[in-house]
């Protein structure tokens, strides 16, 4: 598309897009009178209207009905994690069976670890991305060590190339068919956090598949943000948060997938609770553990209802829409905020950019720029001006244009605040 810097072509784009009455759904913080432009859906989806009616819900079905409500609520809280199943599988392409929304990330990260990260003395690494999200590190790194192994041996992490961002996928495949005897588990993020690279998943499935190894991923950055087909691409397990592209409120349930080839299996390990066993039989509170044959099997504890209610709010809204319609949605808005970025540059010279971020396909909302003359400086310029983005150093700044909530408009108007910068500044 031929794209223009001008309020009217944003405002034609806005008109033409078929998603623009989502934006109306949501909240947005306020700055001098008016919608901030919000661009860190990345880091804390933005709050739905609809979310204070189904929390209040919850609080008046448990005023009303007391312990009651586990079966007399309007959505009884005995099975109310059952609502998740279908929706959730939709957004990251698995089998209603294969989800359960569940406790928070790092904590399933370890559940899913104590079942998938089975290491012999012979088959013991760990292969991940250089740079993961910290708590991945430290959730990978003490499984290790609870393991009895060291994870300067058993951790092995890819990294970009010299001088080049990105991950090359070509490096991830080398490197486990190298080390393939080794390597017990393949651990990656779908994107990653800092770059918004965004991952083969497909390809890197693939591979783990042909040498037995089993492959898990953290879709924190993935989730409601790219096309996920989990069950058919032969991902072994998934976990993420449900309060970046999932809108569901800050420390928001987390959201697990378990391939229906691990459903069933009596011997696998796993750490039990009563959450996880047999439906028909939980009450009878007996002491075998009889596991559900789905990933409900990995419940310990009774719904947390109260951060549920959110995340269904949210659920709800995504179910009006489709990723592939979001995703269509995402490209342009990414396209028009590249766009943006590098006319300025032209009229600038002090406005020099570089986006970090890969090209499509391994890009979703996520645009990583590093400022080349610029510091914090900007990014607290953008701040105080009602764009909200986010800093990380050295001198990036990540901005996520989010097709539910984000307007072809909100792009235009950071523009508008980014060319005052410079043009004080000259
Ligand atoms: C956001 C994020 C987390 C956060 O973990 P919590 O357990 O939800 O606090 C973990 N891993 C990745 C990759 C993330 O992006």
């Amino acid at each position: 598309m031929q794209y223009e810097n001008s309020e009217e072509f944003a405002l034609k784009l806005d008109q033409e897009d078929k998603l623009h009455k989502f934006r109306g759904k949501f909240l947005f913080p306020q700055h001098k009178g008016q919608d901030v432009v919000y661009f860190t859906g990345n880091s804390l989806g933005l709050q739905p209207k609809s979310t204070e009616e189904y929390l209040k819900q919850e609080l008046s079905d448990w005023a009303n009905y007391g312990v009651e409500g586990h079966f007399e609520a309007k959505r009884p809280w005995v099975s109310y994690h059952e609502l998740f199943s279908e929706p959730l599988s939709k957004i990251v392409g698995a089998q209603a069976t294969e989800v359960v929304a569940m406790n928070g990330l790092t904590t399933n990260l370890h559940l899913l670890l104590a079942s998938f990260y089975r290491p012999t003395d012979k088959k013991f690494k760990i292969i991940c991305e250089a740079k993961a999200f910290p708590s991945d590190q430290y959730a990978l790194s003490s499984q290790v060590r609870f393991h009895g192994y060291d994870p300067k041996d058993a951790i092995i992490e890819i990294e970009p190339r010299q001088g080049e961002e990105m991950i090359s996928h070509d490096d991830i495949v080398k490197n486990i068919q190298e080390n393939a005897d080794e390597v017990a588990l393949v651990f990656w993020g779908g994107v990653n956090y800092y770059s918004g690279q965004v991952f083969d998943m497909k390809g890197i499935a693939e591979v783990c598949q042909k040498h037995d190894i089993m492959f898990g991923i953290d879709l924190a950055h993935a989730a409601g943000n790219v096309k996920l087909e989990l069950h058919d691409w032969g991902v072994d397990f998934a976990a993420w948060c449900s309060y970046k592209y999932l809108n569901s409120g800050p420390g928001g349930v987390s959201g697990v997938f378990v391939h229906s080839k691990h459903h069933g299996l009596k011997d696998i390990p796993r750490f039990e609770g009563w959450w996880g066993h047999n439906k028909k039989d939980r009450f009878k509170m007996e002491p075998e553990f009889d596991p559900i044959p789905t990933a409900e099997a990995w419940q310990l504890s009774n719904a947390p209802v109260f951060s549920m209610a959110p995340h269904l709010a949210s659920l709800d809204i995504f179910n009006e829409t489709n990723m592939d319609q979001l995703i269509h949605k995402q490209r342009l808005l990414v396209e028009y905020l590249e766009f943006i970025l590098a006319d300025i540059s032209k009229t600038y010279p002090k406005a020099a950019f570089k986006i970090i971020t890969p090209p499509k396909p391994n890009r979703g909302s996520q645009l990583s720029v590093l400022t080349l003359n610029d510091g914090r400086d900007l990014f607290e310029y953008l701040s105080k001006n009602g764009v909200i983005t986010d800093w990380r150093e050295p001198n990036v700044i990540r901005m996520a244009a989010v097709p539910l909530y984000n307007s072809f408009h909100d792009i235009w108007r950071f523009g508008r605040v980014l060319q005052d910068y410079y043009s004080i500044a000259e």
